[in-house]
């Protein structure tokens, strides 16, 4: 059985994968742990980014309740 040629998520490289490959889908571990890495800090990045984003959309005016 021949696989076919696949593209490494990681380095998007063509890559033809063994059998019994350990860093399926990628061609490595190296680029196992790349993907990994990016995926952590992308998830890290969202929540931040959505609370700067509200508080500079809200617009804040404390004095029009204490005038009269
Ligand atoms: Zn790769």
């Amino acid at each position: 059985m021949i696989a076919p040629e696949r593209k490494c998520p990681g380095c998007r490289r063509p890559f033809r994968p063994a059998a019994g490959d350990l860093w399926r889908p990628f061609c490595s571990e190296r680029c196992q742990l790349i993907d990994l890495g990016a995926w952590f800090t992308e998830r890290h990045a969202i929540p931040g980014e959505a609370a700067d984003d509200d508080a500079g959309a809200q617009p804040t005016t404390p004095d029009q309740e204490d005038a009269p």
